[in-house]
């Protein structure tokens, strides 16, 4: 393993890759990845891969919107020789109760006045878009084309290629277990397979990521949950769109193999590091899911699994320095919507390494806002 490089990014998910994709790309050399399994084994591997641009609150819906412009040229970008399967047949997000309707009459305000070509549908417009939705209980819905999902795998695969291919190492199965520091300043990072000696770490560690703060001795502001989701066996395409409600509490969408995918939170779920999956979850997602989309009843699921949300207080994410310790960086608390972030994290994080000035300003996602007292909590999550 090498004994020294400019960056250290710690995690190999899809904002590690992405990040060093970037930085090497602005012409860093001597990036280095380090993941304690293999690139995409956290979060990124275990997520819904959806991709959306109706949130409640600008900075979700701009950083979103600019994610999925990579998204839509990300092979042609990244050079990838396979396709990455964005199918982009939108998000359909269904109101249940009049408080959401009335937030989401909020977002379409807002995603309008950003560009977002969302819209706001009756529920027999709805149904239209989802013929098999039942409607029992929907006040209303929002529609953008534009959103989607794409595979998690290969998106991984394509920034870590075209990282590589821009000189930047990956080192799998090398676990960071120590961070040194001296007088504020970042030395090195210790590992179980030797020492390299740095001056600059990325922490993109996901549900670890508090884990790698108490090494340089910062308490972050996240903690993880357990999400669980589970997959159907695959049948004939009859779903185009994502289907979510925040109120119901689930996520579904059908993949392009033809299977189903779909997820749930739970505000009981453990906030550890635990990823076993759950019997109560399997019944609480099929009951909600047959209700609201009952032909899924036939369907037979083939497998459940769970993985970390890493969530901050405001549900948005941690990006950039911290002033306790010079070179300590952060790319953490994506609160469930980090892989659809990922592009712009990535893009973020390397401008301000390189003292760029931000493709959009995030001054307000430093650690420390939730002690400014100046949080603006995103209100459109499940
Ligand atoms: P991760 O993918 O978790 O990567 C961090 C990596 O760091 C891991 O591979 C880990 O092994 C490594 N690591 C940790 N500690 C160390 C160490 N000490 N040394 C070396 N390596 C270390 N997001 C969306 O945008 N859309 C969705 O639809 C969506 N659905 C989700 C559904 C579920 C069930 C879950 C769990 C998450 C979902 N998310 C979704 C969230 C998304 O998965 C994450 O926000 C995103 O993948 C975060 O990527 P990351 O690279 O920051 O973290």
């Amino acid at each position: 393993m090498i004994k020294s490089a400019e960056v250290v990014i710690i995690g190999g998910g899809i904002s590690g890759c992405s990040i060093a994709y970037n930085l090497a790309k602005k012409g860093v050399k001597n990036v280095v990845i380090l993941e304690k399994e293999y690139l995409a084994s956290g979060s990124t591997g275990r997520c819904g891969a959806g991709v959306r641009q109706q949130w409640g609150r600008e900075m979700n819906c701009r950083l979103a919107m600019e994610s999925i412009k990579f998204f839509e040229n990300a092979k042609e970008e990244l050079e990838y020789d396979k396709d990455i399967e964005f199918k982009q047949e939108g998000y359909l997000i269904v109101a249940t109760t009049e408080k959401e309707d009335n937030q989401f009459k909020e977002n379409v305000k807002l995603q309008r006045k950003l560009g977002i070509p969302v819209e706001y549908l009756t529920p027999k417009e709805a149904k239209k878009i989802v013929p098999h939705l039942n409607t029992k209980g929907v006040i209303s819905a929002t529609f953008c084309s534009k959103d989607g999902h794409l595979n998690p795998f290969l998106m991984t695969d394509a920034y870590a290629k075209a990282a590589k291919r821009l000189g930047v190492k990956i080192y799998t199965y090398t676990e960071v277990i120590g961070i040194k520091v001296k007088n504020n300043k970042i030395y090195g990072v210790k590992t179980n397979k030797g020492f390299i000696s740095t001056r600059i770490v990325i922490n993109a560690a996901g549900g670890y990521s508090k884990q790698i703060g108490k090494m340089v001795g910062i308490d972050l502001p996240v903690y993880s949950e357990r999400h669980q989701i589970l997959v159907t066996e695959p049948v004939k395409p009859i779903q185009g769109p994502m289907v979510i409600s925040f109120s119901l509490n689930i996520y579904c969408q059908q993949t392009p193999h033809g299977s189903f995918i779909m997820g749930r939170g739970d505000s009981n779920e453990p906030k550890d590091l635990r990823v076993t999956s759950s019997w109560n979850f399997m019944e609480q997602m099929t009951t909600t899911a047959i209700n609201l989309l009952p032909p899924l009843g036939e369907l037979r699921i083939i497998r459940q699994w769970a993985g970390l949300y890493n969530i901050t207080p405001d549900k948005h994410p941690i990006l950039g320095p911290v002033k306790e310790v010079d070179g300590f960086y952060l790319a953490i608390g994506f609160s469930g919507h980090g892989f659809m972030l990922a592009p712009m994290t990535g893009l973020l994080l390397a401008e301000q390494i390189i003292g760029e000035k931000t493709t959009i300003p995030i001054d307000k996602l430093d650690k420390d806002r939730f002690e400014r007292g100046e949080m603006v909590l995103e209100p459109s999550v499940v």
